[in-house]
């Protein structure tokens, strides 16, 4: 492998896609091997500066992954649409796969376990330092306080397209864990015509949609007298991106396997 990690970003104009080409761009570890879009797009063949503004010109949009380009690590943050692509070309380049697309199907998960026989791949819901460490509190306080009734509340931009987010149902994962249960077994996504108490044990999620908000939730832990809430926020997604260029820096030349952003991230890494 040379000195650089050849990193090609799939979904390269889209809000995420923008925000880990830049990360790219600025990072002396990392080379923009090919920035990806959709087949059709208008940007295909044009260069970067299209979108990002003036930049050194180092590829154009494409909606091909040329033979001769080299690919240590593909990308991905297109959505759930153009995931099985992304990932087809990732096992067929023998690359690494680093994903953040959310709302997948099941059969979408376990074609990422098989692809993990032939290829690293990570997929992670959310690529913040501060939403693992959100995880690994709510798996600690979920185990602690196992009869605290546990709900999650999440908010972000008007154009998300899946709901509850990713991350929030990661969270409810990790509290259900906790506690002994699957997430099937206890997740309640709507109360619209259920009457009657809460069920002992349930974790309710509720999705907020509005505006530009990159990202924000609340794991809730409640009981008689008091409440318990502790809240991530993400600010901008520069965020996502610096975990995901951390991820597919750390994964370049990995053996095949799936790999968590656990294993990644930690205070000082991003
Ligand atoms: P977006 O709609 O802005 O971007 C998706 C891009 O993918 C679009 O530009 C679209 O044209 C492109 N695309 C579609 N089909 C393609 C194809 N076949 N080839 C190449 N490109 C293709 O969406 P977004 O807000 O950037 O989010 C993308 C995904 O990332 C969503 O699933 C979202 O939930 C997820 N997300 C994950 C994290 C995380 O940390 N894991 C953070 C934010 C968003």
């Amino acid at each position: 492998m040379s000195d650089h990690v050849n990193v090609v970003v799939y979904g390269s104009s889209g809000r995420m896609g923008q925000a880990v080409v830049r990360a790219i761009l600025e990072s002396d570890k990392t080379r923009l091997a090919c920035a990806l879009v959709r087949p059709g797009s208008g940007l295909a063949d044009e260069p970067l500066d299209r979108v990002f503004g003036t930049l050194p010109r180092v590829v154009d949009f494409s909606t091909a992954l040329d033979p001769d380009v080299p690919c240590d690590v593909l990308v991905d943050f297109s959505g759930p649409h153009a995931f099985d692509a992304a990932l087809a070309l990732a096992v067929e380049r023998r690359a690494a796969f680093v994903s953040g697309t959310t709302g997948l199907r099941e059969e979408q998960q376990t074609a990422l376990e098989r692809a993990a026989q032939t290829i690293p791949v990570l997929w992670a819901a959310n690529f913040s330092l501060g939403v693992a460490m959100l995880l690994r509190a709510a798996r600690r306080i979920g185990a602690a306080l196992p009869d605290w009734d546990c709900e999650i509340v999440e908010m972000h931009h008007a154009r998300k397209q899946d709901a509850p987010s990713g991350t929030a149902l990661a969270l409810g994962q990790a509290v259900a864990e906790s506690r002994g249960m699957t997430l099937p077994e206890c997740a309640v996504f709507a109360r619209i015509d259920k009457t009657g108490p809460r069920h002992p044990g349930e974790i309710g999620f509720a999705a907020l949609r509005g505006g530009d908000v990159a990202g924000e939730h609340t794991v809730l832990f409640s009981t008689a007298g008091e409440r318990l809430e502790i809240t991530h926020r993400a600010a901008s997604r520069d965020i996502f991106a610096r975990g995901a260029l951390a991820a597919a820096i750390w994964i370049a030349g990995r053996p095949a396997g799936k790999y968590s952003i656990d294993e990644v991230l930690s205070p000082g890494t991003v």
